[in-house]
């Protein structure tokens, strides 16, 4: 390894599209802008430079465009990994495409002697939303440092000291379901962390920085499962993510696309279905008992308006709607243990206002005990859409047929 006693940038020039686009990196990054980058990280401002093309490469960088669109300096024995935020942020994960990437380069490096930073290029990137501080805090624990950031987001930027610290986090941001996330954590009724994770178009930018994360803060022997939610016939997460969680370890992924689903459906244990579980997360937002609010995620399960049982049953459906049945996040609702066996056992019902009524003819000391635990006496309108109402119908008439 080199020994350079003044501080020293390689950048490669291209970006993936730079013939088409004719934006060159080397326009973003201008020499004032790593003379800022070079004072931030090394309090001095005489420094040098080259701007290399793809066929350059080296210990550090492959011959190939710019990926992660990032700098390398070196400065005495230590190499600087720094990516620039794109120029104007606009999608909301435009700021995070090319994050994971540079992640991966970073870490792929096996020289030890190595820091990873981040420099905004854009003012407006600092005008921070709830998402942006998620995704800058899950970068922060990753080890990105934040060069430019001004002092109130540099205050609000804080690693996450643990997976529970994420969870409770993702729990105050998300906002049912409205929250729009791509990635859900949780924990199933063994503890065991879950991550289900989209893995498609911007998707897989958050979902590979989360498991990035999570990998990092687990505890040592601690596994947790990646459910990738695969749309259509779309791919897994790229496979540089993919190779930087196996190395990290920890994290067991599990494609989820419709065969697995149609096998589990078959399986005994359909209860078990990710795609059902994420579907929930969706409409419903973490694990909490609707009917006690409870929330401890291990003893929270989704609960099949219309039975799986039932579903599996009906003689009229083929295999593929019966599935799309079982797996719908209108065919649900989260409830705790006690809560899901009273209501599986018809104990407790809903009616078609999502009023909570109880079975006629029980002794009158069950009644006063569920009536204790139940602090939630009618479903609130986003539980209640028309499809989960219909769900009621089916439910109340396949038990009359019985
Ligand atoms: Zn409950």
């Amino acid at each position: 390894m080199m020994y350079n006693n003044k501080p020293h940038f390689i950048i490669k020039k291209n970006l993936q599209k730079s013939k088409n686009t004719n934006i060159y990196f080397c326009d973003e990054v201008t020499p004032d802008i790593l003379k800022d980058v070079c004072i931030r990280i090394t309090g001095q401002s005489n420094y040098t430079y080259e701007y290399v093309k793809n066929d350059y490469s080296d210990d550090f960088l492959e011959k190939t465009y710019n990926k992660g669109r990032m700098a390398l300096m070196f400065y005495k024995n230590i190499v600087h990994y720094i990516s620039f935020s794109e120029k104007n942020i606009d999608g909301r994960n435009s700021s995070v495409q090319s994050v994971p990437t540079a992640f991966n380069i970073y870490y792929n490096s096996t020289y030890p002697n190595k820091k990873l930073y981040y420099y905004f290029l854009n003012v407006q990137g600092n005008a921070e939303t709830n998402y942006q501080l998620l995704i800058y805090r899950l970068m922060n624990t990753v080890g990105f440092e934040f060069l430019n950031a001004n002092e109130i987001l540099r205050s609000n930027i804080k690693a996450y000291s643990s997976i529970d610290d994420i969870m409770f986090n993702r729990r105050i941001n998300s906002h049912r379901n409205k929250s729009n996330n791509s990635t859900y954590i949780t924990k199933n009724d063994y503890g065991e962390i879950e991550i289900y994770g989209k893995t498609y178009g911007a998707n897989k930018y958050e979902t590979s920085l989360m498991c990035y994360a999570l990998s990092g803060l687990r505890e040592p022997g601690q596994v947790i499962k990646l459910y990738e939610i695969l749309e259509g016939n779309l791919k897994e997460l790229p496979k540089s993510s993919l190779n930087v969680i196996g190395k990290m370890g920890g994290i067991d992924v599990v494609p989820i696309d419709r065969t697995l689903e149609k096998k589990i459906f078959k399986g005994k244990n359909s209860l078990r279905s990710p795609r059902y579980i994420y579907n929930l997360l969706s409409k419903l937002g973490n694990k909490h008992c609707a009917l006690c609010s409870c929330e401890i995620p291990e003893i929270v399960q989704g609960a099949h308006i219309w039975p799986v049982a039932d579903i599996k049953r009906n003689s009229i459906m083929n295999d593929e709607e019966k599935l799309n049945y079982a797996i719908d996040g209108e065919n649900g609702v989260w409830l705790c243990e006690n809560h899901h066996k009273l209501f599986d056992s018809h104990m407790i019902t809903f009616d078609d206002k999502g009023r909570v009524r109880f079975k006629s003819g029980m002794e009158h000391r069950h009644i006063t005990y569920i009536d204790k635990i139940t602090t939630v006496n009618e479903l609130p309108d986003y539980i209640l859409t028309d499809k989960f109402v219909e769900y009621i119908w089916r439910r109340e008439h396949t038990i009359s047929n019985l």
